[in-house]
C-alpha cells in the first residue's frame, strides 16, 4: 500500500489536489483502491472506492473534500480481501473526536488482539487489520494523542506505516524495525509524509528525513515534534522495496532505488555472465537492473518487450486467473530487435513463475535464438507476513524447485539469481557503504532466507477475518 498526508497551516488552503497528486505517485504501491480523507478543522470528511487514484476521483469529488489537512491511501491487499468496506483511510468517530487512519503494511499479532478486543466487546465493520489499530487507540488513555498512539502502537507487532488525521494534526509512525518506508517532507510552511520521497516531488515537497524506526511525527499548529513510540531492536527495512516495490526515481533510508538496481543488475553480470548478443529487461520493473546488467557485461541494452503503459501491475492483481491474462496484454516481444539473438532477458523477481514463461515464449515466438534470465533477486523461498501479498509456500516456485528445475519449467536456456549477498551489496553501496556484516544488516531478507526480523504467525494471513 502507499500512505500519504498533508498538513498545511494555512487553514483556508485545499489539500485535496495534493493528496490526489501524492497517491498518483504512490499508484505502484497498490492499485485495488483509493481514498482520502480531509478535515477543515471542524469536520472530517472522505471518499474512497476501488480502483485507480484516477477512477476513483475527478475534481467534483475534490471539491466536496475541502480541508487544510489530510491523508490519503492506495491498496493492495494483504490482510482482508478485495473490497470496498476494506478500502481506506479508515474514518471513525472515537472519544477523542473523528479520525482517519492510512496502513501500509501487516500485522502479525492482529487475531489475538482482535479477539481479546471482541470479547471485550468491540465491534469491526471490516475485515483489515487496520481497524483493530483503530480500536486499540480508542481504548488508550490520555489526552495527548502522541500518547495515545504511542500506548496502541506498543501492542502490535508486525510491519507498519501509518498516517492518521485528526480535526488538529496528522500523525505518522513507523514500526520499531523500520520495515515499510515513511518519509517526511516540508512544503512551504506545511509538511507532508509519504511512504516514497517520488511523492515528494510529484507535488513539489522537500525531503526532510526518513522517520526513524519506532518514531512517531505529528505535525499541527504547534509544527513538527518527534516522539518515540518504542526502542528500535534493529533496523529490519524490507529489501524487496529495492528489487521492485518502491519507484525508481525513490530514495529510502538513504538508498537511492535507481542506485541499487543498477548496483543489483552489475552483481548479477558478475555472478552470472554469459555469452550474448543484446540485453532486455522485462519493463518496467526489470529494466533497470538489466541496464546495470549490460554495463558490467559490455553486451548492448535493447528493447525486446514492449510494454503496454495502460495495464498495470499483473502481479498485484489479487487472482491467479487475472493476473495471467494480464501479461499478454500487458506485454509484447519486438520482432525486430530480438529476431536470430542470443538473448539475456533480465526481471526482478520470480514469484509464481508464471509471468517468466509467458515471456520466454513470447520472445522465442519472436525469433530469439537464445533466452537467458537473469533474476536481479534471490529465489523468493518464504512468504512475506509484512505486506507484501505474496502466496504462501507451496506457490511459489523458488521454495518447490531447485534453479535448474526453474530453468526448464520456464522454458530457458540458462537461469541465474542473484545472491542474497550480491543483493544486500547492491543496496550497500547505494548508501555508500561497502558491505553489512550479517549482524547488522539493516533490511529484511526473510523472503529470501527465512529470517524474519519478528515472530510470524503459521497461518496465512489474507483471509483471517473472513
Ligand atoms: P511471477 O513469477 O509470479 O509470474 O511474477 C514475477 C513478476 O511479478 C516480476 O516481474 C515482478 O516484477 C512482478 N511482481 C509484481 N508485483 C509483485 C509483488 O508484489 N511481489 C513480487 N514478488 N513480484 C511482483
Ligand atoms: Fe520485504 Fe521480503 Fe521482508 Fe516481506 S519478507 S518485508 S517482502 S524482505
Ligand atoms: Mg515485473
Amino acid at each position: 500500500c502507499g500512505v500519504f498526508g498533508v498538513y498545511l497551516s494555512d487553514c483556508e488552503a485545499d489539500v485535496s489536489p495534493m493528496i490526489y497528486y501524492g497517491l498518483y505517485a504512490l499508484q505502484h504501491r497498490g492499485q485495488e483502491s483509493a481514498g482520502i480523507a480531509v478535515t477543515d478543522g471542524l469536520r472530517l470528511r472522505y471518499f474512497k472506492d476501488m480502483g485507480l487514484v484516477s477512477e476513483v476521483f475527478d475534481p467534483k469529488i475534490l471539491n466536496q473534500l475541502k480541508g487544510y489537512s489530510g491523508i490519503g491511501h492506495v491498496r493492495y491487499s494483504t490482510t482482508g480481501s478485495s473490497y470496498v468496506a476494506n478500502a481506506q483511510p479508515l474514518v471513525v468517530r472515537y472519544k477523542g473526536g473523528d479520525m482517519a487512519l492510512a496502513h501500509n503494511g501487516n500485522l502479525v499479532n492482529a487475531v489475538s488482539l482482535r479477539g481479546e478486543l471482541e470479547a471485550q466487546g468491540a465491534v469491526f465493520q471490516t475485515t483489515s487489520d487496520t481497524e483493530v489499530i483503530a480500536n486499540l487507540i480508542s481504548r488508550a488513555e490520555g489526552d495527548d494523542i502522541k500518547d495515545v498512539i504511542s500506548q496502541a502502537m506498543r501492542q502490535i507487532n508486525g510491519s507498519y506505516a501509518v498516517v492518521i488525521l485528526t480535526n488538529d494534526a496528522i500523525i505518522g509512525v513507523r514500526d520499531p524495525y523500520g520495515i515499510r518506508p515513511l518519509c517526511l517532507g516540508k512544503l512551504g510552511d506545511g509538511y507532508v509524509l509519504a511512504s516514497e520521497s517520488c511523492a515528494l516531488d510529484a507535488i513539489g515537497a522537500e525531503f526532510v528525513r526518513d522517520i526513524k524506526p519506532g518514531e512517531g511525527i505529528a505535525v499541527s499548529k504547534n509544527g513538527v515534534e518527534s516522539f518515540k513510540i518504542m526502542d528500535s531492536p534493529k533496523m529490519a527495512l524490507c529489501s524487496f522495496e529495492f528489487v521492485y516495490l518502491a519507484r525508481t526515481d525513490s530514495v529510502i533510508d538513504g538508498a537511492g532505488v535507481y542506485r541499487a538496481r543498477i548496483n543489483a543488475g552489475r552483481m548479477l553480470a558478475m555472478e552470472h555472465p554469459v555469452q550474448a548478443d543484446m540485453v532486455i529487461g522485462v519493463p518496467d520493473s526489470g529494466t533497470t537492473a538489466a541496464i546495470g546488467y549490460a554495463q558490467q557485461s559490455g553486451i548492448p541494452f535493447g528493447e525486446g518487450l514492449i510494454k503496454n503503459r495502460y495495464v498495470g501491475r499483473t502481479f498485484i492483481q489479487p487472482e491467479q486467473k487475472m493476473r495471467e491474462e494480464g501479461v499478454k496484454v500487458k506485454l509484447n516481444a519486438l520482432r525486430e530487435t530480438v529476431k536470430g539473438k542470443r538473448i539475456v532477458m533480465v526481471d526482478d523477481s520470480i514469484v509464481r513463475g508464471t509471468t517468466s514463461s509467458q515471456i520466454v515464449e513470447m520472445l522465442r515466438e519472436a525469433g530469439a535464438v537464445e533466452v537467458h534470465m537473469r533474476v536481479s533477486s534471490p529465489p523468493v523461498q518464504y512468504p512475506c507476513y509484512f505486506g507484501i501479498d505474496t502466496p504462501s509456500r507451496d506457490n511459489l516456485i523458488g521454495a518447490m524447485h531447485t534453479v535448474k528445475e526453474i530453468g526448464d519449467m520456464i522454458g530457458v536456456d540458462s537461469l541465474g539469481y542473484l545472491s542474497v549477498d550480491g543483493l544486500v551489496r547492491s543496496v550497500a553501496e547505494a548508501v555508500g557503504r561497502y558491505e553489512f556484516s550479517a549482524s547488522d544488516c539493516p533490511y529484511c531478507l526473510a523472503c529470501f532466507d527465512g529470517h524474519y526480523p519478528v515472530d510470524v504467525p503459521e497461518q496465512g494471513q489474507k483471509y483471517l477475518f473472513e
